[in-house]
Formats: C-alpha cells, sequence, structure tokens
C-alpha cells in the first residue's frame, strides 16, 4: 500500500501537502537511472549537486546564490582558486568545474555554465546539452554515482522550458547510453509549473521506446 501511494502522489517538499496536478505523473524513467523530483537543490543529498553559475564563477542570483548561501564560504573560495589558477577568463558556456559541496549535504558542486537564449547564434541547444554532458562525465571520471541537476538556463538565462526538457531529457538518455558509475540522475524542479512543462516535453519516453525497440 506504501509503495502505491509513492507512486500515485508525491510529497511536494515545499508545499508540504500531497499535489493533485503532479499525481499522475511518472516519477523514474531509463529504468531508474533517472527521477524527477519536486525540491531545493541545496537539500539534495547526492555525491554531487549542480550549479546553474555564471562565468565568472563568483556567486550571482537564483539556484547560484540559493548555493552559496546553503554551502557557507568555503564554496566560494575554491571558485575564485580555480578562477584565479586555471580559469582567468571565467568559465566557457557549456563547460563544468568542481568544488567540494561545503556544509551542504552534497559532497560536491559542479559548476557549469548554461548559455544566455538567443545569445549564441542558434547554438543554444548544444551548449545546453554540453552542460549536462559536461557535469556527468566529471562526476563519472571522479566516480560518482549520484549527480543532482536544476533545471539549468531556465530562469534568468530564459530559456523556453519546454525546449529545455528535449534538450536535457536526450543529452542525459544519450549520456547513460555508455557505462557509467552514476547510477542516479535526479532533475529537480523548484516549481510546480516547471514540473508541469518539463512532464509534457521531456523526451525519455521516446527514447525508452527507441531502446525497446532496437533490443525486440
Ligand atoms: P539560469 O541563470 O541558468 O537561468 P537560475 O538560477 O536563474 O539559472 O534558474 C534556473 C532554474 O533553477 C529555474 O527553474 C529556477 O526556478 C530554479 N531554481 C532556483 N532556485 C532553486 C533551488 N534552490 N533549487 C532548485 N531549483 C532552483
Amino acid at each position: 500500500m506504501g509503495v502505491k501511494i509513492k507512486q500515485l502522489f508525491f510529497l511536494s517538499p515545499i508545499t508540504h501537502h500531497l499535489s493533485p496536478i503532479t499525481a499522475f505523473m511518472k516519477e523514474s524513467f531509463l529504468d531508474g537511472h533517472v527521477r524527477v523530483v519536486m525540491g531545493d537543490i541545496t537539500r539534495q543529498d547526492v555525491d554531487a549537486i549542480v550549479n546553474a553559475a555564471n562565468s565568472t564563477l563568483l556567486g550571482g542570483a537564483g539556484v547560484d546564490g540559493a548555493i552559496h548561501r546553503a554551502g557557507g564560504a568555503r564554496i566560494l573560495e575554491e571558485c575564485r582558486e580555480i578562477q584565479r589558477t586555471r580559469l582567468p577568463d571565467g568559465l566557457p558556456t557549456g563547460e563544468a568545474v568542481i568544488t567540494s559541496g561545503g556544509l551542504l549535504a552534497a559532497r560536491n558542486v559542479i559548476h557549469t555554465v548554461g548559455p544566455i537564449y538567443g545569445q549564441h547564434r542558434g547554438h543554444e541547444a548544444e551548449l545546453l546539452a554540453n552542460c549536462y554532458q559536461n557535469s556527468l562525465r566529471l562526476a563519472d571520471s571522479l566516480k560518482l554515482t549520484s549527480i543532482a541537476f536544476p533545471s539549468i538556463s531556465t530562469g534568468a538565462y530564459s530559456y523556453p522550458r519546454a525546449e529545455a526538457a528535449a534538450v536535457a531529457s536526450r543529452a542525459i538518455a544519450d549520456f547513460l547510453k555508455e557505462e557509467t558509475s552514476i547510477t542516479e540522475v535526479r532533475l529537480v524542479f523548484f516549481q510546480t509549473d516547471d514540473l508541469k512543462v518539463f512532464y509534457k516535453n521531456h523526451k525519455f519516453d521516446d527514447l525508452e521506446q527507441v531502446k525497446v525497440d532496437a533490443s525486440s
């Protein structure tokens, strides 16, 4: 019975009630390797959370500000050091670097810079896919097993949420086709409406279908 309720409803950590909007939605994809949840990225207990940073790595608004606030000064110190020693011109869009998680439950923070929609001459989708895949690659290179992403670029960087859902789900599914240490990719949405748009536009089901067809 407990299991059934978990499948049919989901307890929003923000509103603390069972949301009827999300009651019918599937929570996991790609054989359970991808989980889609409502929540606050700063509270995820995973090997690494991903920060939608800006190229200076010195903190900003939105999810970036929330991670630095919750994680404490150590994350910013490590970001400053990376910037000073390796990236004097900043972190390029689509690339990723890693710091410790400071005071967060997550052991590490992977910082990536999403594209600003409309400012990359049509390369936005490629750059957004790079954010997901380079973050996953970095986690995999360190043998991490769980990683949580916010919805990169869909806030201040204005990437349309429907397009971002398609790009992110394809990029993650492509990465998970290869051998990897990662067993859980958690997609964390902060607002119910963002989650609804994601559910309507992700491509995980198509990709799962392709996998089934290919194996039959
Ligand atoms: P970007 O500059 O890449 O657009 P933002 O931080 O402005 O990044 O927004 C990215 C997404 O992160 C938005 O969907 C926003 O609602 C969401 N977000 C903001 N704070 C949090 C948080 N604490 N946990 C999870 N997602 C968050």
